[in-house]
């Protein structure tokens, strides 16, 4: 568990939290159930849905089939023009949904304006729905007994985990209140015991809140939001933001340089989150395959 440091001058330098080295070990572990999964002759299956040609899209699509091959998950894309009808794509996701051989489905956002994207995250099956979107899944956060995690916040958990912080009775500060990233994230730290507030646009005084944070977790989408002055000494800060800046660099919400002088811990960007999210995709995609086979057996 980490303690306030208050006698180390502003030259203090926070421990980097290495999401590369943390996905990389967790990997190794998904890879090794994938293994045993194959001797009983099942092979995960992850099925993507890429709607239209959102060149973002289509690179984090990219980076989670090569994370798929790469621990032996097997996983296919299927490309539907932007123009395809909301029947067409719900009649896909039923296919999906009573394909065996499919554990996970994920349908990559944004979709075009005309799709309905709520009624297509509630077509996914809830026991396939490994990025953790629909609303059954969203509602078990509130209850605590969600299927599946989202992945984002799943690994923000794991990076907490991973760093030894004890969640009961801190104060955590989530910046940010998106259904897939800030709401999510709150709950789950809050099942964990923390105390924890939620802020976002309309948030007067961010800095008063911001302040009070033993654990801060951030994720707006504006570079630089979070400047040291708004962190506590001694704070573990979580950086989700991910802004590429007009000369290419891609940076997160939080002043890393400044505020690495005031935390006891801080995620890069890159090298944080980013590496977890997709790692927790993975988890959930075996998770629901060993699930199967258990209920099959
Ligand atoms: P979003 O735009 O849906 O939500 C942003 C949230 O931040 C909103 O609740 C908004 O009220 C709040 N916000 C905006 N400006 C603010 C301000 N000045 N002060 C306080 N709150 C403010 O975004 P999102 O999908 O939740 O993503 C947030 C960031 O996280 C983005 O940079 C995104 O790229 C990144 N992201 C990273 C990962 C990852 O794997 N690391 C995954 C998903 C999203």
């Amino acid at each position: 568990m980490y303690v306030t440091h208050t006698n180390l001058g502003d030259c203090m330098t926070a421990r980097i939290i290495d999401g590369v080295a943390l996905a990389r070990s967790l990997r190794i572990g998904i890879a090794d159930r994938v293994a045993a999964l194959a001797d009983k002759g099942v092979t995960p299956g992850l099925a993507v849905i890429l709607v239209g040609e959102d060149a973002a899209s289509a690179v984090y699509v990219g980076r989670k089939i090569k994370a798929c091959a790469a621990v032996g998950i097997r996983s296919h894309t299927d490309r539907f023009a932007a123009d395809i009808s909301n029947e067409a794509l719900l009649a896909r996701i039923a296919e999906l949904n009573a394909d065996p051989a499919i554990h996970g489905i994920l349908v990559q956002l944004p979709l075009p304006a005309h799709i309905d994207m709520a009624r297509v995250l509630e077509t996914i099956a809830v026991d396939k729905d490994v990025d953790g979107f629909h609303l059954y899944n969203i509602g078990g956060l509130v209850t605590g007994n969600t299927v599946f995690s989202p992945c984002t916040p799943y690994g923000v958990v794991k990076l907490l985990e991973s760093e030894g912080v004890d969640l009961v009775g801190q104060n955590v500060v989530v910046v940010g209140a998106s259904n897939i990233v800030g709401k999510p994230t709150a709950l789950m730290l809050m099942a964990e015991g923390a105390t924890v507030s939620i802020c976002h646009v309309h948030t007067r005084d961010l800095a008063q809140y911001t302040i009070m944070a033993d654990i801060l977790v951030v994720a707006a989408g504006v570079p630089g939001l979070i400047v040291p002055q708004m962190v506590k000494r001694g704070a573990v800060v979580i950086d989700v933001g991910i802004n590429r800046l007009p000369d290419g660099r891609i940076v997160g919400d939080v002043d890393f340089a400044g505020v690495s002088r005031k935390a006891a811990a801080i995620t890069p960007v890159p090298g944080g989150v980013g590496p977890l999210t997709v790692t927790m995709l993975l988890e959930n995609t075996v998770q629901s395959a060993e699930r199967a086979n258990a209920i099959a057996a």
